[in-house]
Parts: C-alpha cells; sequence; structure tokens
C-alpha cells in the first residue's frame, strides 16, 4: 500500500484533529481578518502579513494531485476539510480553490469547505455532491456590527446563512462552527436559527481573549446540549467542553458529514 502524502494531514491547527483527520490549505493568509485568528501564531506569521490576504502556495495543485494520488492509490476516500489555515473563499481570488476541489473529486476523495465567506461559495456549488461533500460555515453572531468588529473581512452573517440555505436546498450536507463563542447568548440565538437548515452543529468555547476567564462554561455547555436535544439537532462538543458535559453523554467525535453510505467516515 502506497504511504499516504503529507499535504493533506490535518496537523497546522491544534484542535484541527477535531475537526477532520485531512485538509487541504491552498492559500498563505487570509483576508477576512478575524481579530481572534491564532493561525499567524500557529503558522509563526506577522499578524499584518497574515491579514493583508491570501495568496495562493506555489506549485499547490502539482503538490495536491502526487499526494491525492498516494491517498487513491491507498483506497483513501474520506473528506478533506478546506481549510484550516486560510478560509477557501476569502476576498480575494480563489479559482485555486476550484481546482483543488476538482482534483479530490478526481481522485476519488470527498471533501468539506468551512468557510466565512458565504454565497461566495455558491460558485462551487455544481461540484459539491450530496454523498461525499459537505459544506459548513463558522457563525460567532448573528448580528453585522458584532462580526464586523470581530471578523472584519468576512461575509456578514444573513450571507452566511442564506449560503447555508443554498446548500441545504441543493441537498448538501450542512453544518455550522460554532468556534470561537465570543458570546454564549448569541451562539444560542444561531442555533435557533439555523436548526432547520444545518444538518450538524459543532460547539467550542473562546480561549486567550477576556471573555475566556468571564464566561459560564458550564452553564453555556449545558444550555447547549439542552437545546439541541430539545430541536433535535446533531451536536459535537469540542474538547474543551466536554469537561461540562453530563456524565455519559453521547458525543461522537466523527459522524459522515454526508447524505449517502457510499464513504465509512473514520
Ligand atoms: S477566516 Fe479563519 S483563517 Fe481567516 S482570518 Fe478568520 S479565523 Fe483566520
Amino acid at each position: 500500500m502506497t504511504r499516504p502524502g503529507k499535504l493533506l494531514r490535518a496537523k497546522l491547527e491544534i484542535s484541527a484533529g477535531e475537526y477532520a483527520p485531512l485538509a487541504a490549505n491552498p492559500y498563505r493568509g487570509c483576508g477576512h481578518a478575524c481579530a481572534y485568528c491564532y493561525v499567524p501564531g500557529v503558522l509563526k506569521v506577522k499578524r499584518t502579513e497574515f491579514d493583508k490576504g491570501a495568496t495562493p502556495r506555489p506549485d499547490f495543485i502539482k503538490h495536491l494531485t502526487r499526494d491525492a494520488k498516494k491517498y487513491q492509490q491507498a483506497g483513501i476516500a474520506e473528506q478533506v476539510m478546506l481549510s484550516f489555515t486560510t478560509d477557501p473563499y476569502h476576498p480575494g481570488e480563489t479559482s485555486l480553490t476550484r481546482e483543488t476541489l476538482q482534483v479530490l473529486r478526481d481522485h476519488g476523495l470527498g471533501f468539506c469547505t468551512l468557510t466565512k465567506g458565504g454565497t461566495r461559495a455558491l460558485r462551487d456549488l455544481d461540484l459539491f455532491r450530496p454523498d461525499r461533500a459537505a459544506f459548513a460555515s463558522t457563525l460567532t453572531s448573528l448580528d453585522d456590527a458584532f462580526s464586523q468588529k470581530w471578523e472584519r473581512g468576512a461575509a456578514l452573517p444573513g450571507d452566511r446563512l442564506q449560503a447555508l440555505r443554498r446548500f441545504h436546498h441543493a441537498g448538501i450536507f450542512t453544518w455550522v462552527s460554532l468556534e470561537p463563542t465570543l458570546d454564549t447568548e448569541s451562539s444560542l440565538e444561531i442555533v435557533r436559527r439555523v436548526h432547520e437548515y444545518v444538518d450538524l452543529v459543532k460547539i467550542g468555547r473562546v480561549n486567550y481573549l477576556p471573555m475566556a476567564k468571564t464566561t459560564d462554561w458550564k452553564s453555556y455547555t449545558e444550555q447547549m446540549v439542552e437545546l439541541c436535544s430539545e430541536l433535535g439537532l446533531q451536536h459535537y462538543v469540542t474538547h474543551d467542553l466536554q469537561p461540562y458535559l453530563p456524565s455519559g453523554y453521547h458525543n461522537p467525535l466523527r459522524v459522515p458529514q454526508h447524505h449517502g453510505s457510499a464513504v465509512q467516515v473514520a
């Protein structure tokens, strides 16, 4: 069996493994300029440089194709996450994102895009297959001013909701990342708003910002799991909040993120 290539392993982000075992990051930098973004620190680049905008990684498609071939030969067909260290639908030129999705498809891999780019992603809707792909968005608030304060280059919340609805209506598995949680009431409100057109929420907290110390994370976790249970919404509570879960709470790390049974999720 061919040894899988390194490019697709999701090891650059501390908590990446909770989101997906495989990832592709076609760009350096990200124009969304989220104030809470920890990627510059992980990659050891200046935040001002990172926030200037995304630029394609040199020879990305060449390396991706080489790795995807190895995965295909190894019989690996899992979903690849785009992206952890950039955003696949950042405000700049994103044709490389489409090329990346095409390479993954051509080599039998599924994919999931996680983005704050909202309806920019609709351009690639035709590449998403209900039995292999997922579309996800990070949401921290439904309030435009709040979002512009924390995610000044990202699509506004309403635009992200619109994208989720469009993918959902096209039969694609959708999910929302509630990480970071900057304001617990805002995150609870997001769940109440989106539950009819998302299949899963991933619930996290924030670290290293002042609200990390002043928030009652136990209460938040309890409220969130109660709400999701009431709504019948599939949810995953990330590692940092797991100590606050009721004893024995069913919290599977990996659930199939597609509508179909063609691919086994590791
Ligand atoms: S969208 Fe993601 S990668 Fe881009 S600045 Fe925001 S947190 Fe960082």
